[in-house]
């Protein structure tokens, strides 16, 4: 098994939580990467994270240091935004960073403002999060306590303030436009683009802004301490670092793990979760949560390696890494006709193929799901599902399409048997 390093969730390897500010220093180096950052020159902070090879955990995969660039450094008002919605279905990593070492995300966050100049960080939660808010504006009123917030930081002449923002709970305000909107107190939908987040006009309040995923920018201290050198020697090519795995459904020890990205799917479910519950075995795996296309599980995906590029070769994405592992009880359709539900729940209604799209969907597999459907209706929601994918505003028609099309690739069977009645609905349905 591929050898398993912390480095954001540093916290495992002294024992526990990391949550006041001079544990943090004490134990884990805290702030020594920001310390070192406002030595340097901006620009070096940037090609640094750059040729660490740095890739946005958020689930695109967009390459942080690249995305940093964009911004202008001429441009008199800058913003970083840290994505913290944590919406994704089977997601639950980017909580636990926050409520167990939450200083290094604000260090990591820092260094971003840093490196393109920005003079204030808005970490926006989830609404259900408050708790999470709460705690965090302790720690960042720690921070400024200590000089690492506020005018003039460590003498650098660099200054910026770090604020915690609450959103209502909506899936789309993960989306880095509609998360923008939401933080403007305008409604959560998505911007057309361009103008892009990092260029003037189409990030916050107009101006040039970053938006990086918690676990993103939680990786920046470990990088602007050992270099990026040392972190591109863990992971694979294309996927430097450590993931945060979020693991559950069918499955004996279901969490969060941080593991190198060259680990396999059989490694983590395996060896690490123990595999499926007792008597079972495995039959399928959503890698990325409700949003990326299924897969059976058989064993080459298992001996696939949990990176970007080897699981778009599987005709998959890792995304967020939210996997959901079924065993051989579940009926796939199900699953779909849950998954379905929820987009139609959360599609923000701007654009018509997704607004349409995933109600029709919703209420085909409702038929299929109480055994009153033909086969014909199984090729209608396939259809339809096609017909949505890539001509959607936002990436939201592409989610809500993906279970469908894959579903009914992998599994027809499952599909044809619950339309036909020849299957009940799941217990508790
Ligand atoms: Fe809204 Fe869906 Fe269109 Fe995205 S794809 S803008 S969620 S209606």
């Amino acid at each position: 098994m591929a050898d398993s390093k912390h480095i954001v969730l540093r916290h495992l390897d002294i024992g526990k939580p990391i949550i006041k500010l001079k544990d943090y220093e004490k134990r884990a180096g805290g702030y020594d990467g920001f310390k070192k950052a406002v030595k340097m020159e901006k620009s070096a902070v940037i090609d640094e994270v750059k040729a660490s090879g740095l890739r946005g955990r958020g689930g695109a995969g967009f390459p942080a240091g690249v995305k940093w660039s964009f911004i202008p450094q001429n441009e008199p008002i800058k913003y970083v935004t840290v994505n913290a919605d944590e919406s994704e279905t089977g997601t639950f990593k980017d909580r636990l960073i926050m409520e167990q070492n939450p200083h290094q995300l604000i260090e990591g966050a820092l260094t971003c403002a840093y490196a393109i100049g920005a003079k204030a960080v808005y970490i926006y939660l989830r609404g259900e999060f408050w708790d999470v808010a709460h705690m965090l504006d302790e720690r960042i009123e720690e921070a400024r306590k200590a000089g690492y917030i506020g005018e003039n930081i460590l003498g650098s002449g660099f200054s910026c303030e770090v604020y915690t923002h609450l959103g209502a709970g909506a899936y789309i305000c993960g989306e880095e436009s509609a998360l923008l909107n939401s933080l403007e107190g305008k409604l959560g939908q998505p911007r057309v683009r361009p103008p892009f987040p990092a260029q003037k006009g189409g990030g916050l309040y107009g101006e040039a802004t970053v938006v990086n995923n918690v676990e993103t920018l939680a990786n920046v201290p470990w990088i602007m301490v050992n270099g990026a050198d040392e972190y591109k020697k863990i992971g694979t090519e294309q996927s430097a670092g450590t993931k945060l795995y979020c693991v559950s459904g069918n499955i004996q020890k279901p969490g969060v793990y941080e593991l190198p990205f060259d680990t396999t799917f059989r490694e983590l479910l395996e060896t690490v979760c123990g595999g499926p519950p007792e008597g079972r075995s495995f039959k399928a795996l959503l890698p990325s949560g409700g949003s990326g296309p299924i897969v059976p599980l058989t064993d080459e995906v298992l001996d696939t390696r949990m990176s970007y590029e080897d699981c778009a070769a599987i005709d998959t994405i890792i995304g967020s890494a939210s996997l959901i592992v079924m065993d051989d009880s579940v009926n796939i359709a199900w699953v779909a006709s849950k998954v379905i539900k929820f987009f139609a729940h959360e599609s923000c209604g701007k654009c018509t193929p997704c607004r349409e799209g995933t109600y029709w969907l919703d209420k085909v597999l409702d038929r299929i799901m109480a055994g009153q459907a033909t086969a014909k209706d199984i090729e209608r929601i396939d259809d339809v599902a096609k017909n949505m994918a890539g001509i959607t505003l936002c990436a939201l028609g592409d989610f809500a399409a993906n279970p469908i099309i894959h579903t009914i690739k992998h599994f027809k069977e499952d599909f044809l048997a619950m339309a036909e009645g020849k299957e009940l609905a799941q217990a508790g349905d």
